[in-house]
């Protein structure tokens, strides 16, 4: 899996096969969509047009929400598939855990058997915590390749990260720029790209990168898209990285994962 990836939330579908073909233009391997996202269809014409061979690529989708459930995860698969014009995804993720509606291990056994037919490359979750990682994990079968949560550095996740250190799980970021809020007007990271002569958005994709994070940033601005990916010739001092520790401070943007139902 690319570590450094491409997020398409809130694009609509014509626009995102814009910025799709703008981000595989500009490098990328790796998209991010979903089915809740509504322009899978969009990403899938990008990637057709794009020309470049399928297995050069990394798509991610993700199951919604109201097709938790064996059978109609069975089916959500087969129609993100049609939307995307791909015959396999080479990741596919259970958007949300929805624990009061608690569907989510009948979720994971399909996900279980889309894996043993081949037509994703890999399965994974996003926004579980800890304690819905083990249910699955107590199933005894596959798991989790990833879990993609929100992460940033004003919300470090250090206990779910080192969760995922010790099974295996690959730590995935969303919102990795703080949805370009005020996070990137902080004097502490303003310093450090000043000194590195990089923008504040490259350092914080750096830190995730030196963190072993996978992140996915989104924008639709094609200089913006090309900036995003132009973080590979420098690299942050242990200094650098002790100061950007500190700015956490365990809030979220998005919903809480016990909670969202
Ligand atoms: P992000 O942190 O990637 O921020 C994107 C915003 O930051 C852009 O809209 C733009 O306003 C700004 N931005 C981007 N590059 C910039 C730059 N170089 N300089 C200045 N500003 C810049 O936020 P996101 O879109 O929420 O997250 C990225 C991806 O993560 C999404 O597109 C989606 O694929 C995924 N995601 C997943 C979930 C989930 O529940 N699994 C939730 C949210 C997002």
């Amino acid at each position: 899996m690319p570590q450094l990836g491409f997020g398409v939330w809130q694009v609509p579908a014509d626009e995102a096969a814009t910025a799709v073909t703008t981000a595989l233009e500009s490098g990328y391997r790796s998209i991010d969509t979903a089915a809740a996202y509504a322009n899978e269809e969009g990403v899938g014409r990008a990637i057709a047009a794009s020309g470049l061979p399928r297995d050069e690529l990394f798509v991610t989708t993700k199951l919604w929400n109201s097709d938790q459930g064996y059978d109609t995860a069975l089916r959500a698969f087969d129609t993100s598939l049609e939307r995307l014009g791909l015959d396999h995804v080479d990741l596919y993720l259970i958007h949300w855990p929805m624990p009061d509606v608690d569907k989510y291990e009948d979720s994971w056994r399909a996900f279980e058997k889309i894996y043993a037919d081949g037509r994703a490359r890999a399965i994974g979750v996003s926004n579980f915590q800890p304690t819905h990682l083990n249910r699955l994990i107590q199933l005894g079968g596959t798991v989790p390749a990833v879990n993609q949560i929100e992460l940033h550095p004003r919300l470090q996740q250090s206990v779910p990260r080192a969760f995922h250190a010790d099974h295996g799980i690959a730590t995935e970021a969303w919102s990795p720029l703080g949805q370009g809020g005020d996070l990137l007007d902080d004097p502490t990271l303003g310093e450090i790209a000043a000194r590195h002569g990089k923008t504040v958005a490259q350092v914080v994709l750096r830190w995730h990168l030196q963190l072993g994070n996978v992140v996915i940033p989104k924008s639709v601005t094609p200089s913006r898209v090309r900036e995003n990916i132009d973080i590979l010739d420098f690299e942050l001092s242990g200094e650098d990285l002790a100061r950007i520790a500190e700015l956490n401070t365990d809030t979220r943007i998005g919903p809480d994962p016990d909670t969202m139902n």
